[in-house]
């Protein structure tokens, strides 16, 4: 008998963990509510997403599209602080009870240079239109909001404790905009951060990606006739090629995750001109930030090696930096779950008509079925992608988990005319009204289970160690406003 105890034990604890698992599970009446609230909106919402969607701008300059986010989230009853972390287009808008626990979406909001497109399934730039809304933050920020607006319609009519809040967040295309209000400690109280993004499926997964630093290294020589007095000179271009060539030696001796990429920006004015002044433009990734800021720190060594070695000086200067996303389990399944019980869009005839005209400019390569844009992929965990995003820094300071509605064509990369095209027609905004029903059912259902919150607590804080400090990797640079109107600034992820 003594050797059935445990057993038995283990068996009611295992009924215990379940019951307490699905305790949060909202209610039927309450589920209704919340998916009422987003129906109740999802008119306005539309036409938020075509307006934002019809006006790009660029990171740092989302200042229509920031305002609209604000006007719509102050007239539902929110509390705004504009203006944060030093960038003009960055906000903190909060509703609900000062106790209960604290739950954030983030909104993007920036488009893309280059990518301005029509609504129609052929390639057909808008004239006078030198951007595009190719990665659907247009969505992404307008269906985050109605998320936040159903919740918070809900907190009141049930009577439930708990803060609700929209980051709205500029720039997330290489302006590194969250990374900025991350280090301005805007997250410091928040419990849970939620967000979505688009796509050309749905799915709740949660995957790794890259964490990254950019660099640009500056060499400076001494100018001199190339023929005539070589000796005099000093090259701040063989500065840069040494640089390369001991940075390219290193790949061997680094952890084999580690990508290290360059291009010459500045390699001098003409070949019988010994180069005063040379630029390499640097980026170094790997799926562990802390692996990213040792090889930066080699690398920063090889600059000064080759510095040392060709009589130049060096000088460098941080242009971004991104930690890598730090998945959540116990949140990724709340969040699939919900997405389960929302459902994928489902299309009419004409969107169809326009999903199969528009798949015909998509390839060379085997494309997923329209019909898998009414469906939903299976959940995984940790999965690898070798991109980079500001989001990153977000998972390092709270639990985060995202999910991916479809608001493409199947088969459309992001950044391409074909994801502005969907961005800005109906398929794009039913999948926003997918992501904002399911962050809103996630949102609600973590209020209603501390156990939920504490458990992926519990796995944020395992995942990153319990020594780790944030320290951002852009080091004490200041948000860089003007980086899409100056050539010299950050790139895209
Ligand atoms: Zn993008
Ligand atoms: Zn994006």
């Amino acid at each position: 008998m003594a050797t059935c105890k445990p057993l038995l034990a283990g068996a009611a604890l295992a009924a215990l963990f379940t019951a307490s698992a699905s305790a949060g599970e909202l209610s039927a009446a309450n589920q209704a509510k919340l998916i009422g609230n987003v129906d109740a909106y999802a008119a306005r919402m539309s036409q938020v997403a075509l307006q934002i969607w019809s006006m790009p701008e660029l990171g740092y300059q989302e200042t229509k599209t920031s305002a609209l986010l604000q006007s719509e989230l102050r007239a539902a009853g929110f509390k705004i602080e504009a203006g944060v972390a030093g960038i003009p287009t960055a906000f903190v808008a909060r509703a609900g009870t000062a106790d209960g626990p604290v739950i954030a979406i983030l909104a993007e909001m920036d488009s893309l240079p280059g990518l301005s497109q029509a609504a129609v399934p052929e390639r057909k730039p808008i004239p006078g239109q030198d951007s595009g809304h190719a990665c659907g933050h247009n969505l992404f920020g307008s269906g985050s909001v109605a998320a936040a607006i159903a919740v918070k319609k809900w907190l009141e009519e049930t009577g439930t404790k708990g803060q609700i809040r929209v980051y709205g967040t500029p720039a997330e295309e290489g302006g590194g905009g969250k990374s900025y209000m991350v280090s301005a400690g805007l997250f410091r109280d928040v419990d849970v951060t939620l967000y979505w993004h688009p796509g050309d499926a749905n799915n709740a997964s949660q995957d790794r990606n890259l964490a990254n630093i950019s660099a640009k290294f500056r060499f400076h020589g001494i100018a001199a006739h190339a023929a005539a007095a070589p000796e005099r000179g000093r090259s701040a271009l063989d500065a840069v090629e040494i640089m390369d060539v001991m940075t390219n030696f290193m790949r061997e001796h680094v952890p084999s995750d580690v990508r290290m990429h360059y291009i010459i920006t500045n390699g001098g004015a003409a070949p019988n001109i010994v180069p005063e002044f040379a630029e390499v433009y640097y980026m170094v990734r790997d799926p562990d930030p802390r692996i990213v800021a040792d090889v930066f720190d080699r690398v920063k060594k090889a600059a000064e090696g080759a510095a040392l070695g060709t009589g130049t000086t060096m000088d460098y200067e941080l242009i971004g930096g991104d930690y890598s996303i730090l998945p959540n389990d116990v949140l990724g399944h709340i969040v699939d779950r919900n997405l389960h019980r929302v459902g994928p869009p489902q299309w009419n005839a004409q969107e169809v008509d326009f999903a199969q005209k528009l798949q015909k400019t998509l390839g060379p390569g085997d494309l997923p079925p329209i019909s898998s844009a009414q469906t939903i992929r299976n959940y995984r965990v940790n999965g690898q992608k070798y991109s980079s995003t500001d989001s990153g820094d977000v998972s390092w300071v709270t639990p985060l988990a995202t999910l991916n509605t479809a608001t493409w064509v199947p088969g459309t990369p992001a950044h391409s005319w074909q994801a502005t095209a969907a961005d800005g027609m109906g398929i794009g905004v039913k999948g926003a009204v997918v992501a904002a029903k399911t962050l809103a059912l996630t949102v609600a259902e973590l209020y209603q289970s501390p156990d939920e919150i504490a458990a992926a607590k519990a796995e944020f804080n395992k995942s990153r160690g319990t020594n780790f400090t944030y320290k951002p990797l852009i080091g004490d640079r200041k948000p860089p406003l003007d980086y899409r109107k100056n050539s010299s600034g950050p790139i895209a992820d």
